[in-house]
């Protein structure tokens, strides 16, 4: 009897976080310092901040066949080498691997992950822009699915608070569909992105060329370097983990501000099976675990439980949640795995610019210009014949040797140590409805090694999608040839959900239980001290990269958390 009291005292903290992902190391930065005791269960190994970066300072003779992948990796995650740039040998040890890792595709599902502390803040792209008032709105004027829980303003403040302790670079463009931030200074840009810029603002009203943001150190603050991070190096190898703590991850920032306060336990190979739910208290009393190493099951207890493990996977693990209240997962509404979106993208043109060969860049920039939506914003800019709009990312840089010249002899030679013209190209991303049949389910009888059930993916884009991809190829050739660009060569590849990896929505906000998985504070109806705050929790897409408003929903649902505590409500 002792023992079994002791056994549950050693597993009972104030706050359990399951992932140390984007958001979960936001969640265990925010409780912790506020001072509940927090442990975070991660399903992955560990891996320590710039130490097990192993191939971050690898130069390209140094990876096998200059950072090529072997047929026997490609098999080994093939879902996972779908991007064609996530499996190499530099980079492939952060993804999952796939025949360890199953899932089935009723429809084809790219589910790019990545197992181990940090999750996906180690791989991420770091293009980080807000949600602006109209996204927010777009459901309920246009009477899409439901109407958030919340409006622009009420994220507003998390916004700035994430942004100041995250660091993002950019600049304030006074733009209401891209709402400014708290920036540290932008990277430049490059005399064709200038150039992009100059010629594309003067042709259209309403279309903008902007600095991209992304969560890199541009002009460290105090708090900041406090933590060991310092000022990025232009190196463009962030794939690999930053040696420098330079852009934003859960190793760089939030684990280590959390690691700090001394609240912080961190569990590896701790895979969340469920939440265990109290049907006589009506709340969650902890979660069940299995041990990936030991395969043993074992249970934590806390007060509060966050579930930041991704939306896909924090959306099983509310449909594995079963109780006598919850019969199919913790979910009254039905809405649960259903809503599934993402971005589409893989259309846009590129192209070379002859002018400025005077210049070249300093330096590997990792980020370039963003031109933020403006199909069907106002009037200047005229109404689509579909719902929403997309935004593009893209660069201007200078070519070099790698620009597949021919040839052999001196002028060959000569030929290779010179730069060519300045390549540009741009992509689109483009905001999905959420459709009900989009849906993620379990496997009703195939498991993983672990037990796990198996993910069902059954998703794919629709007319909206499809009819925004024809503007999204066409606009991108008529910019770059608006100003002189040669060579425009447009790209229109059949979308796939997932491919953006930016899944979300299925456990969406919503303003009632019948109709949503969570409340307006990310709070499952009916467990109202379990939160979900990752991707599964939004309402609607926007076109806008989305890792920043996860980390704004998590600090303030942990806000809010904390304040519900000291009432005594949970
Ligand atoms: C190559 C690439 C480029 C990207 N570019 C951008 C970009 O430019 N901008 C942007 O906004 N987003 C980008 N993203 C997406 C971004 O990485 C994700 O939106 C973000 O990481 C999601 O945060 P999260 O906390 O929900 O999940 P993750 O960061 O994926 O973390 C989830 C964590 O939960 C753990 N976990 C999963 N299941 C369980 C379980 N059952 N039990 C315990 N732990 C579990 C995982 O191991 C993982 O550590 C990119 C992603 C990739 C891979
Ligand atoms: S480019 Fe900057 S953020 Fe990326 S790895 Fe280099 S120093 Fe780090």
């Amino acid at each position: 009897m002792d023992l079994n009291t002791k056994g549950k005292a050693e597993h009972t903290y104030d706050a359990i976080v399951v992932g140390s992902g984007i958001s979960g190391g936001w969640a265990a930065k925010e409780l912790c310092e506020k001072g509940l005791k927090t442990i975070v269960l991660e399903r992955g190994h560990k891996l320590e901040h710039i130490v097990d970066y192993k191939t971050a300072n690898s130069a390209p003779w140094e990876l096998q066949w200059q950072n090529t992948p072997s047929r026997e990796l490609i098999a080994q995650q093939e879902k996972q080498n779908r991007t064609g740039y996530t499996v190499r040998p530099a980079s492939s040890y952060l993804f999952v691997d796939d025949q360890d890792h199953p899932y089935e595709e009723k429809q084809r599902f790219d589910w790019m992950r990545g197992y181990h502390t940090g999750g996906r803040s180690l791989m991420w792209g770091r293009q980080s822009y807000r949600l602006s008032p109209m996204d927010m709105e777009s459901n309920a004027k246009e009477g899409i699915s439901i109407p958030w829980p919340i409006k622009y303003a009420d994220l507003a403040p998390w916004y700035d608070y994430v942004e100041t302790f995250a660091g993002i670079s950019g600049a304030n463009d006074g733009l209401e569909q891209l709402p400014d931030g708290v920036f540290q200074p932008p990277m430049a840009m490059t005399p064709p992105e200038l150039e992009l810029k100059a010629g594309v603002e003067k042709k259209w009203k309403g279309r903008k060329v902007v600095n991209a943001r992304v969560a890199h150190l541009t002009k460290p603050t105090a708090e900041q370097t406090a933590l060991g991070r310092s000022s990025c190096m232009y190196r463009n190898l962030c794939i690999r983990g930053c040696p420098f703590g330079a852009y934003f991850s859960s190793q760089s920032a939030t684990l280590k501000a959390a690691a700090n306060t001394g609240n912080l336990t961190l569990r590896p190979h701790s895979i969340v099976h469920s939440v265990i739910y109290d049907d006589k208290a009506g709340k969650a009393t902890g979660v069940r675990i299995i041990d990936e190493v030991t395969m043993e099951t074992t249970e934590f207890y806390a007060k509060i439980i966050f579930l930041n493990a991704s939306a896909v996977a924090s959306t099983s693990i509310l449909l594995n949640s079963k109780s006598d209240r919850f019969p199919n997962g913790m979910d009254e509404s039905g809405s649960l795995g259903g809503y599934l979106m993402d971005h589409h993208l893989g259309v846009g043109a590129n192209g070379y610019m002859e002018t400025n060969l005077d210049k070249v860049q300093f330096g590997r920039r990792p980020g370039g210009f963003y031109i933020p939506r403006y199909r069907n914003f106002s009037e200047e800019t005229g109404k689509a014949k579909y719902l929403r709009g997309f935004g593009y990312q893209g660069a201007g840089f200078r070519q070099g040797w790698s620009r597949g010249i021919e040839g052999f002899g001196a002028d060959f030679k000569k030929e290779l140590t010179s730069f060519g013209p300045w390549g540009i190209s741009m992509g689109g991303f483009g905001e999905c409805l959420p459709y009900e049949n989009n849906r993620i389910s379990l496997s009703p009888d195939k498991t993983d090694k672990w037990g796990l059930p198996l993910v069902v993916a059954d998703a794919s884009f629709k007319e909206n999608e499809y009819a925004m991809r024809e503007d999204m190829m066409n606009d991108a050739a008529e910019m770059l040839e608006a100003i002189g660009a040669k060579g425009i060569n447009t790209f229109k590849q059949e979308p796939s959900i997932g491919m953006g990896i930016h899944e979300m929505g299925t456990a969406r906000m919503g303003s009632s239980s019948k109709e949503s998985v969570l409340n307006a504070n990310n709070q499952v109806w009916g467990a109202e001290n379990v939160f979900c705050t990752d991707g599964a929790a939004m309402t609607s897409a926007g076109c806008q990269n989305p890792s920043l408003t996860y980390m704004a929903l998590t600090a303030r649902a942990a806000d809010f958390a904390i304040s519900e505590m000291k009432k005594g409500n949970i």
